[in-house]
């Protein structure tokens, strides 16, 4: 679909904008992904070139772990398999890239030709950040050069420092997540096309995916000359934690409608109601206290044993539930976590529960 084109949005920089009318579910744009990767965990059930998944999958003969559909996928995928069949073999167990130096080695690997997924914005012209980079961010891109120089080396040739920490910074701030239906992660892809459409936390169009293609769809009725909104992240959150994320991935603030009137927040942090109301107080505390909780349950996420994050799980719940209702966004957000743990700890009636409770409040 070719409705849309690139312009100048106030405030926001380049941006899209639709150059005819679009009605709700309607295809804006269709993107092939400039360069795509599987994700390691999605490997050996889904085709590592066009992500199908299927029960039979035809192993790569030489490492025995990429599978396609058949001959015809593998052969497409060759010239970006390649930069990792024999590494794979050569480093055994200590086979470890992460999934973005992963795409940047295929990115560096394409040849420097105008693609189709790049009607729009060539890819060098895409933002990198660089300048607004903090010490942590500096850090995690100077690992990431490292891995690629230790997994990638035998078979690219790398730009010098700077350039290669642009385009990782680039790739970090641009990069789209595959999912599937479920919202399972598949892989990352970069779309130049679709990386210029700006964010509004009352988006006016999703992307979903097809395979490895993106599809930017109408959610909204548009007329001509109306800029493509998405939203680049979970629309569940009030407007200071959205604002946060924002700041963190994109290094922008967000100025739509829903952020300037906070109307949207009063729903998303339900207030129990008692006799005696709440004082405000009391309840940014609570805020505060269940943020923390949030941050602190992903940081030690993947390091405590199980039974020791349903025990924060039940703890701050207990805590927040004596000011928050159910359908409160924190308490939904913890008694998510905890329904993962009791799936990860086969406990099906604890997670049950959680997520009955989820459930009413979202239906
Ligand atoms: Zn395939
Ligand atoms: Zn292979
Ligand atoms: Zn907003």
């Amino acid at each position: 679909a070719g409705g849309g084109g690139r312009f100048d949005s106030p405030g926001k920089g380049r941006g899209l904008r639709v150059t005819r009318g679009f009605a709700v579910g309607e295809l804006v744009l269709c993107s092939p992904a400039y360069s795509f990767v599987l994700s390691g965990e999605e490997r050996g059930s889904r085709c590592e070139f066009c992500f199908t998944k299927k029960e039979k999958l035809a192993r790569c003969g030489k490492c025995k772990k990429a599978s396609y559909c058949n001959a015809k996928c593998q052969k497409g995928d060759w010239a970006m398999h390649k930069l990792e069949c024999s590494a794979m073999m050569a480093f055994k167990e200590n086979w470890c890239p992460s999934e973005i130096s992963r795409l940047v080695a295929r990115i560096l690997a394409k040849k420097k030709e105008r693609c189709v997924s790049e009607k729009i914005l060539l890819i060098d012209d895409i933002q990198s950040h660089v300048e607004d980079v903090d010490n942590e961010k500096r850090e995690r891109n100077e690992a990431e050069v490292a891995g690629l120089h230790r997994f990638f080396s035998k078979h690219l040739e790398f730009p010098d420092h700077k350039d290669l920490l642009a385009l990782i910074s680039q790739v970090a701030c641009n990069g789209f997540t595959i999912e599937d239906d479920e919202l399972s992660h598949l892989g990352t892809a970069l779309y130049p096309d679709v990386a210029l459409i700006n964010h509004s936390c009352l988006p006016s169009a999703i992307v979903t995916y097809d395979g490895t293609a993106a599809q930017v769809r109408a959610v909204r009725n548009m007329e001509p000359g109306d800029e493509v909104l998405i939203s680049y992240i979970d629309l569940m959150y009030p407007t200071d934690d959205r604002n946060n994320r924002l700041r963190e991935s994109y290094y922008f603030t967000c100025d739509c409608r829903d952020c300037k009137s906070k109307s949207g927040d009063k729903a998303k942090l339900r207030v129990r109601k008692r006799s005696d109301p709440v004082e405000p107080q009391a309840i940014g505390n609570m805020v505060r206290y269940a943020r923390k909780t949030v941050r602190e349950f992903r940081a030690v996420k993947h390091i405590k044993n199980i039974l020791e994050l349903l025990e924060m799980c039940e703890q701050s719940l207990e805590e927040m539930g004596s000011i928050f209702e159910d359908a409160n966004v924190y308490m939904v957000h913890v008694m998510y976590q905890a329904m993962g743990v009791c799936l990860y700890m086969e406990d099906p009636e604890g997670a049950l529960r959680y997520g009955e409770k989820i459930i009413k409040h979202y239906r």
